[in-house]
């Protein structure tokens, strides 16, 4: 196995890091963040920062926001994985990989959220010339942000089972229900939601997929705060909102197989075997200047720790590496995903875990800007913001379902 890139590889790696040293506003630079983008995996993560900044009361972060979504259309980087023919950048796997590998490095969030990695390619399969003419250059200027109404209430693992009603009459549809923990709504300018059209059919049919503008008189956001304090997603209420029937996307109730359609093929989760090994980095960085943690550091159950650690970023680094030469041979990862989103969210738990065995008690701190606070208070924070790593985007159990039946052909319980 040759791990080095070919000559080719190495000219678009080098062009990628140019264009990062030159072009990123340094907003969003932020090579010692544990942040978190909206790529990579192309799912259900909190809110973007240039989704936040897009919609900010500061004219500055607001051009920031601008500035950088010019600066990635004008090399048509803003989707990666899109053919070209629909402004899509049209890389091949491994470029997408080196280019995530490379933004990841420098700690870059990239713009689009889920209009790039989801409602643009469903867009591209499924939906009618004038849909796309309409949406996707505003995706890909940076013009629209948009949200996902899936999950509700009673139907988040268990999808098909949502109740979100959407009658027809004449030329419209009108929604009824609930959406729940639906990323960035409150910053959205228009939500794609599954909704029932037909109550009477079997629960996978009688889904249809709607594209709804937020601003549609009958629309609700409500902020739910998550237990960092932040508000990264929302409930979304619909009463009695009428959409355009031109604005479903596919055939009325079979909008399941529209919303399952997922052509993100950056699908190695490179991002987070990169940003885990920053995190740690940064973790042992601060430890060596911290006096309580270097006593720490040097009791060997805290050190066995810290090593372990390391290893799992690297076994993370080799499943990224098997499922990109998977894609580049034409196949479709499949339960090796699984097996990469179970491996690198539960890591990322254990990586903010040893985080607390290293400083102790000064891992409580919340407060960042405090002289006594250790990493920027990274430790406190990622503690309590990577609980949701192991929900969003497949629970650890679905996940170990898929690789149960499908990668280890057992019998479905
Ligand atoms: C940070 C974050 C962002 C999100 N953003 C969005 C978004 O933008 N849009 C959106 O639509 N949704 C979003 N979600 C919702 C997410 O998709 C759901 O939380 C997820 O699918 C789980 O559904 P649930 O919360 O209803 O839990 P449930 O499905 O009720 O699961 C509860 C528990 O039961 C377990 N369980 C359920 N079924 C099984 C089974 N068959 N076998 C074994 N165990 C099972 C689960 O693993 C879990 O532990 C987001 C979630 C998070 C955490």
């Amino acid at each position: 196995m040759d791990w080095n890139d070919t000559p080719e590889q190495g000219a678009f790696r080098d062009e990628v890091r140019k264009f990062i040293q030159t072009q990123v506003p340094s907003r969003y630079r932020r090579p010692q963040a544990d942040e978190d983008g909206d790529e990579g995996g192309g799912g259900q993560v909190a809110t973007s920062a240039w989704q936040l900044d897009r919609k900010s009361e500061d004219p500055a972060i607001r051009q920031a926001a601008r500035d950088w979504a010019d600066a990635l259309a004008s090399k048509g980087w803003v989707a990666p994985n899109w053919p070209k023919e629909y402004g899509g950048a049209g890389l091949s796997p491994m470029e997408q990989f080196i280019y995530n590998m490379e933004m990841a490095r420098a700690g870059v969030s990239g713009v689009g959220g889920s209009g790039v990695s989801r409602l643009g390619p469903t867009l591209i399969v499924h939906g009618t010339e004038e849909q796309r003419g309409e949406h996707l250059p505003k995706v890909l200027s940076g013009q629209i942000a948009w949200a996902q109404g899936y999950s509700e209430p009673s139907a988040g693992s268990d999808l098909a089972a949502l109740t979100t009603r959407a009658m027809r009459d004449g030329d419209e549809y009108v929604v009824n229900g609930q959406k729940i923990w639906t990323s960035g709504a409150h910053v959205a300018d228009w939500i794609f939601a599954l909704v029932r059209t037909d109550p009477d059919a079997p629960k996978h049919r009688g889904i249809s997929f709607l594209m709804i503008d937020m601003k549609t008189p009958g629309i609700a956001v409500r902020p739910l705060v998550n237990m960092a304090w932040e508000r990264g997603f929302n409930e979304v209420f619909f009463e009695d909102a009428r959409v355009p029937v031109e604005n479903r996307v596919g055939e009325e109730n079979r909008g399941w197989y529209v919303g399952m359609t997922l052509l993100d093929f950056e699908r190695s989760n490179i991002s987070g075997a990169v940003s885990a090994r920053r995190n740690l980095d940064r973790l042992v960085r601060a430890a060596h200047g911290h006096e309580v943690a270097t006593r720490r550091m040097d009791n060997p159950a805290v050190k066995l720790q810290v090593a372990d650690r390391y290893i799992e970023t690297e076994v993370m680094f080799n499943f990224s590496f098997r499922i990109i030469s998977m894609q580049s041979r034409d196949q479709i990862p499949n339960h090796e995903a699984s097996v990469s989103k179970v491996f690198s969210s539960e890591m990322d738990q254990r990586i903010a875990n040893t985080g607390t065995k290293v400083f102790g008690l000064y891992s409580n701190f919340w407060d960042g800007a405090q002289a006594w606070t250790p990493v920027d208070a990274a430790v406190s924070h990622s503690y309590i913001g990577t609980v949701m790593r192991t929900i969003g985007q497949g629970t650890s159990e679905i996940q170990r379902n898929i690789i149960a039946t499908r990668g280890l052909g057992l019998p479905r319980g």
